[in-house]
């Protein structure tokens, strides 16, 4: 069965065959049992986000407290007109939650779903999600993923790669993707630090991408014990950042109003 995946050695497309990946040279890639295949080249240690902090993540986005913005993907995504079954690549899907949402806009649409991560942990979890996606461990700058397969891509706060966006999504696709907004967090940063800043932003233009629209997406979120707030600090990259002295602030707070605040931004793909 032809797949939109290419062979990570020779690029040669990769066809599934029982449990492995293959291409026509007979570079072989196996499936776990738990439902990803690993087509990253180079072994390494631990790559991307550690296990508490994805446990801590999973923990966080299942109570809802970005739902907003998973919402706002849903109608963004639903309100393309994209094919019947279109191709949906998730980077940097982490545990799924977003490729969740896809998956749940286009209930009428049979999708592709595909999703990668650099972490095989961050996809255990996400194949828990029972998606029906092909989960893949790689990298943004290396995705084997064919040329101009892709109908959506989505980008929830992942290693961006312009050349790699652009080399798989077909001509005229979308690229969805979600930045931090200034003010997100706001409230945990007056927390953690004497003198906080506000997020920077990128400028939005993407070069061989037309903005087609914008959407912050904003709410404050009531944390309502320290457990709570435990997640929300530890899914953050502040967590790793932070002194003892520092962390034993956010230890002594009960409750905690924060918001939650995002830039959403649609691209199509210039032809
Ligand atoms: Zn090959």
């Amino acid at each position: 069965m032809q797949t939109a995946f290419i062979c990570p050695i020779c690029k040669a497309p990769l066809a599934r065959e029982g449990k492995s990946l293959l291409c026509p040279m007979r570079h072989t890639f196996d499936i776990a049992k738990s439902g990803y295949v690993n087509l990253l080249l180079k072994k390494a240690g631990q790559h991307g986000d550690n296990d508490a902090m994805l446990a801590a993540r999973q923990g966080f986005l299942n109570s809802g407290y970005y739902s907003h913005l998973a919402n706002a993907l849903k109608e963004a995504l639903a309100s393309l007109p994209l094919p019947a079954s279109p191709a949906i690549l998730d980077c940097g899907t982490g545990e799924g939650y977003y490729l969740e949402a896809a998956r749940s806009a286009l209930p009428d649409a049979s999708p592709r779903l595909y999703g990668f991560d650099i972490s095989k942990q961050a996809l255990l979890f996400a194949a828990k999600r029972r998606l029906d996606a092909s989960l893949f461990v790689a990298s943004a700058y290396a995705v084997p993923i064919a040329d101009g397969t892709v109908d959506a891509a989505l980008l929830f706060f992942s290693p961006f790669c312009r050349e790699e966006l652009l080399r798989t999504l077909k001509a005229g696709g979308y690229l969805l993707m979600a930045v931090p907004a200034e003010e997100h967090l706001w409230e945990l940063k007056q927390l953690i630090y004497d003198t906080p800043y506000r997020n920077a932003l990128s400028p939005f233009d993407i070069e061989g991408f037309t903005l087609l629209s914008h959407r912050h997406v904003e709410r404050v979120i009531d944390l309502a014990s320290q457990e709570e707030i435990q997640l929300l600090f530890q899914m953050t990259p502040y967590y790793y950042k932070t002194s003892p002295r520092d962390k034993e602030k956010v230890r002594a707070a009960d409750t905690l109003a924060v918001t939650a605040a995002f830039e959403l931004l649609v691209y199509q793909k210039q032809s």
